[in-house]
C-alpha cells in the first residue's frame, strides 16, 4: 500500500485553531470582559418556519408504510429540482431540472467536481480564498496557479497571465465580500471559452446580493452555459450550515452533465428526503419572504460594520451584497501598537482582542495577499455588532 503522498503537500491552517487559543486565553486572563465575535463564519439564526414544518411533515411520512421512501435519486428528488429551476427562472434565468444535482452542501461537490477532470489540468484560484479550493487541489496533485485581489483590483481579479484549465470563481467573495459585475465575469467567461476552460463558480452567498444591478448567477451571462458550473449552497442563505442541503447546476452545454452524473451515482447516494423536502419549503413564497427576514438582518449587521468602518476612514470591500467586510490594516494602526504577533494580520488581531475586545479573522489565514488585511462578519448578534463597531471606532 502507498499512501496519497500528494497530502503531504498541504500546508498545515491554524487559523482557527489559532484565534480559538488566543480568545481562549483572553477571556480566561480578563473574566469581567466582554468578548465580541465579528469572526463567525457560521449563521446564527434559526431555519425558517415554513422550512422546520416541512420537515416535521417528512418526518412523519416516513413513519408510515404507504409514504415512507427508501433511496431517492441520487440527482436529488424531481420536487426540489422543479423548485429550484422556479427559482432560477424568477431570476430570468432558464435551467433545466436534468442540469440540477442536489448535494448536501457546496464544500464536498466543490472538491469532488475534480473527479471528473484529468490531474494534469493547470488551476486558477484567487489569493485570497476559500481554502477548500486549494485543498482539494493540492490532495489531487493538481498544479495551482494564483490570480492576485489587491486594493488596486477591489479584489476582483481579472483574467489574464498564464493559461489556466481550471478557474474557481466566488462572489460574493469570501473572505473579501466582493461582488464580481455582470462585465466582469462576462470577461471571465469569454476568457474561458476562448481557452477551452471550465469555471467552477461558488455562488454560496447569491442570496446577499441585494440590488445594484449585480450577478447573482454565472449564468446570467452569454456564454457561460457552455463553460461554467455553479455551486450554490442553502448553507448561508437559509441557515442549512448544519442541516446540509445545496445544489450544483452542471448544464448540459458543457458536455460534462453525463460524466457528474456518473461520478454522482457511482460515489454518492443522494440527500435524506427530509432535508430535500425542507430545501424545497426554502423556494416558496413563505419560505422566501422569511429566509429574506434572516439574510436582511445579517446584511443590516453588515451596513452597521460598513458604516463603522467608513466613519474611521478605514478601507475595506464587502458588505453592500455580502456578509463579510474585508477591511485594511492602516500601518499607523500597527505602529501604535507594539503587538509581537508575526505579520500585520496577527498583530491586528492581538491589538483588536485587547484594546476593545474583538475577535476577527486574520487575512492571511486566506493567502499572502490577504496579509495586511482582516475579515469581519455579519453572522453575529445585532446589539453586538452595534457595541463591537461603537469599541472598535475609539480606537482606530
Ligand atoms: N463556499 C464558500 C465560499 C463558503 O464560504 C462556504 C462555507 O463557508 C462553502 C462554500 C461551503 O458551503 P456548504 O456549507 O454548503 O458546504
Amino acid at each position: 500500500m502507498k499512501i496519497n503522498e500528494n497530502y503531504n503537500n498541504l500546508t498545515e491552517s491554524y487559523l482557527f485553531s489559532t484565534i480559538a487559543q488566543k480568545h481562549g486565553a483572553y477571556k480566561a486572563a480578563h473574566p469581567d470582559k466582554k468578548v465580541i465575535s465579528l469572526g463567525i463564519g457560521d449563521v446564527t439564526l434559526p431555519l425558517a418556519p415554513a422550512v422546520t414544518l416541512a420537515m416535521e411533515k417528512a418526518v412523519a411520512e416516513m413513519g408510515v408504510k404507504a409514504t415512507f421512501r427508501g433511496y431517492g435519486d441520487s440527482q436529488g428528488y424531481a420536487f426540489l429540482r422543479e423548485a429550484v429551476c422556479g427559482y432560477y427562472a424568477r431570476k430570468g434565468v432558464e435551467i433545466s431540472e436534468n442540469d440540477v444535482f442536489v448535494s448536501d452542501g457546496a464544500k464536498s461537490d466543490l472538491g469532488n467536481i475534480l473527479d471528473i477532470f484529468d490531474g494534469g489540468n493547470t488551476v486558477l484560484i484567487p489569493d485570497p480564498v476559500y481554502p477548500a479550493y486549494v485543498d482539494a487541489n493540492v490532495m489531487a496533485g493538481r498544479r495551482i496557479i494564483y490570480t492576485q485581489g489587491s486594493e488596486g483590483n477591489n479584489f476582483l481579479p481579472m483574467p489574464g497571465g498564464e493559461k489556466a484549465d481550471i478557474i474557481y470563481l466566488c462572489s460574493p467573495n469570501n473572505p473579501t465580500g466582493a461582488v464580481y459585475t455582470r462585465e466582469q465575469l462576462g470577461e471571465w467567461v469569454t476568457y474561458a471559452r476562448k481557452h477551452g476552460a471550465i469555471i467552477l463558480f461558488d455562488s454560496a452567498y447569491e442570496a446577499f446580493v441585494g440590488g445594484d444591478d449585480l450577478p447573482t448567477s454565472i449564468y446570467e451571462i452569454d456564454g457561460a452555459r457552455e463553460c461554467a458550473i455553479e455551486f450554490c449552497s442553502l448553507s448561508k442563505t437559509a441557515g442549512f450550515t448544519g442541516t446540509r442541503c445545496g445544489y450544483t447546476i452542471v448544464p448540459f452545454e458543457t458536455g460534462l452533465r453525463n460524466m457528474w452524473l456518473r461520478r454522482q451515482s457511482t460515489k454518492f447516494n443522494g440527500v435524506p428526503y427530509i432535508i430535500q423536502r425542507g430545501a424545497e419549503a426554502v423556494f416558496t413564497p413563505e419560505g422566501q419572504e422569511q429566509i429574506k427576514e434572516n439574510i436582511d438582518y445579517y446584511m443590516e449587521n453588515a451596513h452597521t460594520i460598513a458604516r463603522g468602518l467608513s466613519k474611521a476612514g478605514v478601507w475595506y470591500v464587502g458588505g453592500q451584497n455580502s456578509p463579510y467586510i474585508w477591511m485594511k490594516i492602516e500601518d499607523e494602526v500597527i505602529k501604535k501598537s507594539d503587538y509581537k504577533s508575526e505579520g500585520t494580520s496577527w498583530a491586528f488581531f492581538d491589538f483588536l482582542l485587547e484594546n476593545a475586545q474583538i475577535v476577527g479573522t486574520p487575512g492571511v489565514g486566506f493567502g499572502k495577499m490577504g496579509e495586511g488585511y482582516f475579515r469581519l462578519s455579519s453572522f453575529g448578534d445585532r446589539d453586538d455588532v452595534i457595541e463591537a463597531m461603537d469599541r472598535m471606532c475609539k480606537i482606530l
